[in-house]
Parts: structure tokens; C-alpha cells; sequence
């Protein structure tokens, strides 16, 4: 059995530096004091495993700021989805160590809504409108600024006819749900700025899924079952390669799903960490296929990886 490893898969560049940044800051505060309090408020990043291991290293999970002591000696991190700057206000009148891992990309984004608001723009931000990431976007976007999903929320352009209108993306939307809303605007709105703040890691990852589940037999997508870009990359893997699985661990692989496979082809979501990713590289591995015909070698069991990480950053 063959096995070809997605690439780019697995951790992106914000969720990397915001796992490193994390890491520094318990070693740091625990310098200072072992029982320091640090937390990262809400979920560093969407994987179970992970949130794990960063509290065997005294990183906690605050749902709110009150969750931690007031006072310098408490270290707060705010993950890469970032937020709103009036959490990282009170968390500082708090008192608390506030450690910033608001992704870069996230951070132009942000920073793109506010300046588009201050220079007069009415500011559509496509985007889930229950996601951190876009709640913090919105926060800097002006008192007019709307959350859409696509072209169908807009509003009738008829009421647009006079508005200067700027648009910005949740990183993780895609080329198409941009060019859908700016063809439904076009000519229709006073002026149409439009700031493409769409991260390339996400469509390398699923441009990546894709290319590699129309070629193989089976897919295994490796990512937390709370994560929307590993559900996302399991989607597009299953409408290419019907049998396509997704899992959190290496224990939830069932040896069943790999009758008769000569290729599977693995990849991983955005907040998966490599280790996780080569364990279950290795689990497959280890797998014994019977050959589809009694009597004809199973083949080769080397894991491939495909060029390298090309993220902007
Ligand atoms: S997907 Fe892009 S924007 Fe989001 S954390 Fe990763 S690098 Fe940053």
C-alpha cells in the first residue's frame, strides 16, 4: 500500500506561532512563579489532543477573563483568531500579562475593516457570523459594518445606490464567495473597495485534498472534530474519493476501510500539529493489506511527502 501525504497539510503558519508563543509564555511565567496562572482564552486551537498537551504544560483554557486571578502573575494568551480590542483593554485593566498570537493575516484583516470604516466605507465582511474570528473583525469595522455569508445576504443594491461599500474576508473564505458578492455590487454601489484579505493556507490545504483524493483509493483527513477547516478538507475529499475518512487520532483508524486499497492518501487540517499527522502516517503504515489477488505483492509501504510549505507569512 502506498501512501502520499498531502502537502501543504497539517498546522499553518498562525496556529504554529501561536502553539510557539503559548510555549513561551508558561515557560516564562512559570519561570518567575510554577504556579502561575496561563490560559489562552477559549481553545488555543481547534484540536483536542493539542489543548491537551498544552495543559500537561500548565497552559489552561479561560472562557472568560474572569476565569483568571486579576494581577500581572496571570498570563492570558489570545489565540490566532484574535479579537476584539476591548477584550484586550479590560484584560489589561485586569491587570493580567496579555500574550497577542492574533494570527498576522487575522491581524490585516482587522486592521483593513477599521481603516476602511475610518475613511467612510460601509463595510461588508463575508464571513461566519458566529466565528471568533470574524466577531473581532466586526469590532473594528464601524457602527455600519455587516456580516454576510455571500451575495444572498446582501441587501437590495438599490439601497447601496450612494454607499461607498469595502469589503473584507474572514481569511479562511474563498476566491469564489469574494468574486460572487464584488459581481453582485459591480456598478451597482457609489464606489466598491474591495481589501482581499483571504489567507493562502487554507486553499493550498483543500487545493492540495483535492489534487490528492482524485488519485488515491482511500483519504484519511486527520483533525478535530471541532475544526471547520478540517471538515471543510474532509468534504472536498469525499466528493473526489467516495471513500474518504475522517479522524482525530491514529485509534480511530479501522483497518476495514482499507480493503483492497493500493493508495491512501492522507492530509490534515490547519490546527493538526505534525506529530499527530506521522502518527497516523505510521499506524497506516503498519497496516497489513492482504493483496487484492492471493498471490501478487502487496507493494511498497514508503510514505511520500510532496513539496514544502509555502505559506504566506
Ligand atoms: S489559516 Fe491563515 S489566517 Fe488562519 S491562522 Fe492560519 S495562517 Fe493565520
Amino acid at each position: 500500500m502506498n501512501i502520499h501525504v498531502a502537502r501543504p497539510a497539517g498546522t499553518c503558519y498562525g496556529v504554529e506561532r501561536a502553539l510557539k508563543l503559548a510555549r513561551e509564555a508558561a515557560r516564562e511565567a512559570h519561570k518567575r512563579d510554577s504556579k502561575a496562572p496561563v490560559a489562552s482564552l477559549g481553545e488555543l486551537i481547534h484540536n483536542p489532543q493539542a489543548v491537551d498537551t498544552l495543559r500537561l504544560i500548565g497552559v489552561d483554557v479561560a472562557h472568560t477573563l474572569e476565569d483568571l486571578p486579576s494581577g500581572e502573575n496571570s498570563t492570558l494568551i489570545i489565540r490566532s483568531h484574535g479579537v476584539a480590542p476591548q477584550v484586550i483593554r479590560d484584560a489589561r485593566e485586569r491587570g493580567l500579562s496579555v500574550v497577542d498570537a492574533t494570527c498576522p493575516h487575522v491581524a490585516r484583516a482587522q486592521e483593513a475593516a477599521e481603516k476602511l470604516a475610518d475613511e467612510g466605507f460601509t463595510v461588508f465582511i463575508i464571513g461566519e457570523p458566529e466565528h471568533p474570528e470574524v466577531r473581532g473583525i466586526r469590532a473594528r469595522a464601524g457602527q455600519d459594518a455587516h456580516i454576510i455569508t455571500g451575495a444572498a445576504d446582501l441587501p437590495d443594491p438599490d439601497t447601496l445606490k450612494d454607499t461607498h461599500v469595502g469589503i473584507v474576508m474572514q481569511t479562511t473564505q474563498t476566491p469564489e464567495a469574494l468574486a460572487e458578492v464584488v459581481e453582485a455590487l459591480r456598478n451597482r454601489v457609489k464606489e466598491l473597495r474591495v481589501v482581499n484579505t483571504i489567507c493562502s493556507a487554507t486553499t493550498k490545504r483543500q487545493q492540495a485534498a483535492e489534487a490528492l483524493a482524485l488519485k488515491v483509493d482511500v483519504m484519511i483527513i486527520v483533525g478535530g472534530h471541532n475544526s471547520g477547516n478540517t471538515r471543510r478538507l474532509y468534504e472536498i475529499s469525499r466528493a473526489a474519493c467516495p471513500r474518504s475518512y475522517q479522524i482525530e487520532t491514529a485509534a480511530e483508524l479501522d483497518e476495514a476501510w482499507f480493503a483492497g486499497a493500493e493508495n491512501v492518501g492522507i492530509t490534515a487540517g490547519a490546527s493538526t500539529p505534525e506529530d499527530q499527522l506521522q502518527s497516523v502516517v505510521n499506524r497506516i503504515s503498519a497496516i497489513e493489506i492482504p493483496p487484492r489477488h492471493p498471490g501478487l505483492d502487496p507493494g511498497s509501504r514508503e510514505a511520500e511527502t510532496t513539496g514544502d510549505e509555502q505559506d504566506d507569512a
